[in-house]
């Protein structure tokens, strides 16, 4: 037995299968990550096969079966292909690091609409903003984190609760959170985070639009959460993208 599904999804990946078809990574609205052939795609004449290219904003009917692990495709309707995401090699670079987190740490079949809305509002943002487009993908993997548990706060020391953070003495221990100067002192793996760091993360959480050196502080902030989310999840081995397109 199957259900026809009707659901918008954001294209990952896709690769070619036999002699004319795909094979698309999807992460889908009403399916979260699911994996589905579109037959026939490759053939000339037909234009499901570009709209089902990964970036794209779909909206697709499926012929869903539980258990089953490639669903079949039976129509597709383009949305948004982003183009301007698709011009400019920075945007481009960082949509793909996004596609990265997704692809490597949601899992398959399983729903989450606030992650989904998150990961279309970025492109959105992408697309269409003139914000340094590694700042966009730290909101995103900021939020993302936070979507998978892994949360962290860089507001207060974790043990005592100060938060005067305008002291440059304040460390980062990847499994307490934030420690002060006198607390620190108690902890032996920790990582230095400056001041500017601080702030960075803070105009993230407040939504405040990040002016200057944005270049250096995104790639620290993005090699920050990268390094964090390696220590609790170690199937992460970190992101290709960011360092293939460089
Ligand atoms: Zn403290």
């Amino acid at each position: 037995m199957y259900r026809i599904v009707k659901t918008k999804a954001v294209v990952l990946k896709k690769i070619n299968y036999g002699d004319t078809s795909i094979i698309a990574s999807l992460y889908s609205e009403n399916l979260g990550r699911i994996s589905a052939i579109l037959k026939g795609a490759r053939k000339s004449k037909t234009k499901q096969g570009f709209i089902i290219d990964p970036i794209n904003l779909v909206e697709i009917v499926l012929y869903n079966k539980m258990n089953r692990e490639v669903q079949l495709i039976s129509s597709s309707d383009l949305l948004s292909n982003y183009s301007n995401i698709k011009e400019d090699i920075e945007k481009l670079k960082y949509a793909y690091a996004t596609i990265e987190l997704i692809q490597n740490l949601t899992v398959e079949g399983e729903k989450d609409l606030r992650l989904f809305k998150g990961l279309v509002k970025i492109f959105e943002l992408f697309n269409t903003s003139n914000e340094f487009p590694g700042v966009i993908f730290c909101r995103f993997f900021f939020f993302f984190i936070k979507e998978l548990g892994y949360q962290f706060s860089l507001k207060k020391c974790t043990v005592c609760g100060k938060e005067d953070i305008s002291n440059e003495d304040y460390i980062f221990n990847f499994e307490t959170g934030l420690l002060c100067p006198n607390c620190k002192k108690d902890y032996l793996s920790t990582v230095e985070i400056n001041q500017e760091l601080f702030n960075f993360f803070a105009c993230l959480r407040s939504n405040k639009k990040i002016i200057n050196n944005v270049e250096k502080l995104s790639s620290k902030a993005v090699y920050f959460m990268e390094t964090y989310l390696k220590y609790h999840i170690n199937t992460f081995k970190g992101l290709k993208s960011i360092k293939l397109i460089s």
